[in-house]
């Protein structure tokens, strides 16, 4: 199995009809998928359960570590039930109130009507995927008055995002909770929330979280309140998600490039991963070939130095989900090789001189390979953040760091057993680097190791740098 390779960015990949089979999870795995996403809005409980299993399958018959993500649904702002037939016309005034009321042309309700108070005139209004666009026109007690400034069907349940809404103090809602038991029970890698307002949403998921082995928690940052609040929410989550598809409707979308392009390097300043999402290569959802823009979007999300990419719908319901993960892993390869280094001033700490000096080293050797002995995956992170072209690869005796290490750039785990010495050490590393032909180590090739000495310590002590030949 192809697992150290160029491909430094880690793929999600969103698991649906078209992609849920066990035969499906293993062709995308083996093209190069590192992250399974289980959208939990549309997956029941047994459903969830039944796929844990069958990637967990898949991972032991490939031999390299797969990750799971569950992807809550979050407070999702919706409209009401509405009129079939119920058709929005240009110029038309809409009102919408905390009443639940059965929509008409004149008259909808929301499942969260306190977000209405946070409107203001002029705010834009989407309902659906942007196909209808209103204008708040004035408040009026309870909601507001709005003009359509793109008609069309309006539809029962669809969803509402609007500039400028917040949706503070919004209690977690009985299915996360429910989904995240159901996400602690199947033993998920990792938990991405939607709709982080601030610090506070990601605190509300984190108390229902074992204490030992907690899963990645990876915030979707797709509001207004999300991207004012990022360095905070960064504070608590342990990565974030450009979630472009929400955020473009909840901010000018003309802002979306740019936020990601501040919360990437925010992540890599950070030491901690982010996940760039949505209409990546949205048109081979239907067609084997993407568009140029696609191609260019994915390869400037690597360049902005994106940890991941991830796939929705292409991979869900698309009709080449094959097709999508080689055309990802080919833009991948190839933008790899442009990205510039980068540099963080390090704290003080020893680990932090010692991941940096890691960098430094096998800079000034020439080593072909970066081997990082490690407990929770923090150091791997911190070196991981230079986007420097050797390869990284963790050693850990602990599968779920391994996992959790999916989603951070160029790093590939292997699992090795309770290491005695340095001695130890050595030897393995030698042993997994022939082992990968890909690396393509010769006899006499350099690599730096990191580890903590003594083995097996806390996590964040790594106090050891050390070059040798293969
Ligand atoms: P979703 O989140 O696909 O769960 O809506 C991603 C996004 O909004 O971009
Ligand atoms: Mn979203």
């Amino acid at each position: 199995m192809k697992h150290i390779s160029k491909k430094k960015v880690k793929i999600v990949a969103t698991l649906g009809p078209a992609s849920g089979s066990a035969d499906m999870i293993k062709a995308l795995a083996k093209e190069g998928v590192n992250v399974f996403r289980i959208n939990m809005s549309h997956c029941p409980k047994p459903e969830v359960l039944e796929r844990v299993k069958r990637i967990r399958a898949v991972e032991r018959e490939l031999g390299v570590p797969l990750s799971i993500m569950g992807d809550l649904m979050g407070p999702k702002i919706r409209i009401g039930d509405v009129e079939p037939g119920t058709e929005l016309a240009v110029g038309g005034e809409i009102c919408i109130g905390a009443k639940a009321v059965r929509g008409t042309a004149k008259e909808i309700s929301l499942n969260f009507p306190t977000i209405l108070k946070s409107l203001k005139a002029g705010n834009e209004i989407y309902i659906g995927d942007g196909q209808i666009k209103l204008i708040v026109k004035k408040t009026i007690p309870g909601g507001v008055l709005a003009t359509v400034a793109v008609g069309g069907p309006l539809l029962s349940r669809k969803g509402f995002s609007a500039h400028g809404m917040t949706l503070k103090h919004m209690a977690l809602t009985k299915k996360d909770r429910e989904d995240t038991a159901t996400l602690i029970e199947a033993g998920a890698d990792a938990i991405a929330i939607s709709f982080v307002q601030g610090p506070k949403d990601v605190e509300a998921i984190r108390n229902l979280l074992p204490k030992k082995n907690p899963p990645f928690l990876l915030a979707k940052i797709e509001t207004q309140s999300g991207v004012d609040h990022a360095d905070k929410i960064l504070d608590v989550a342990d990565g974030l998600m450009v979630a472009r598809g929400d955020l473009g409707l909840s901010v000018p979308m003309a802002d979306v490039p740019h936020i990601q392009k501040r919360l990437i390097a925010l992540c890599l300043k950070r030491a901690k991963p982010v996940v760039t999402a949505t209409q990546m290569l949205d048109s081979m959802a239907s067609r084997p070939i993407p568009t140029r823009a696609e191609v260019t979007d994915v390869a400037n999300a690597i360049l902005d130095g994106t940890d991941g990419v991830m796939l929705s719908d292409e991979t869900a319901t698309g009709k080449f989900p094959v097709e999508v993960i080689r055309t990802m892993v080919s833009i991948i390869e190839r933008a790899t090789s442009e990205i510039g280094k980068r540099y963080f001033p390090e704290d003080t700490s020893i680990a932090g001189a010692i991941g940096a000096s890691v960098v430094r080293v096998a800079e000034q050797i020439g080593a072909k390979l970066i081997v990082v002995m490690t407990e929770k995956g923090v150091t791997a992170r911190r070196i991981a953040r230079h986007r420097h072209m050797q390869p990284i690869i963790a050693l850990s005796p602990h599968l779920e760091t391994l996992r959790r290490l999916n989603f951070s750039w160029g790093v590939y785990g292997y699992r090795v057993p309770v290491m005695k010495s340095a001695d130890d050490l050595l030897l393995q590393t030698k042993k997994i680097a022939k082992a990968n032909d890909i690396m393509s180590l010769k006899e006499g090739d350099l690599f730096v190791v990191s580890a903590s000495i003594p083995f097996g310590g806390a996590s964040g002590t790594t106090n050891l740098a050390l070059a040798q030949k293969v």
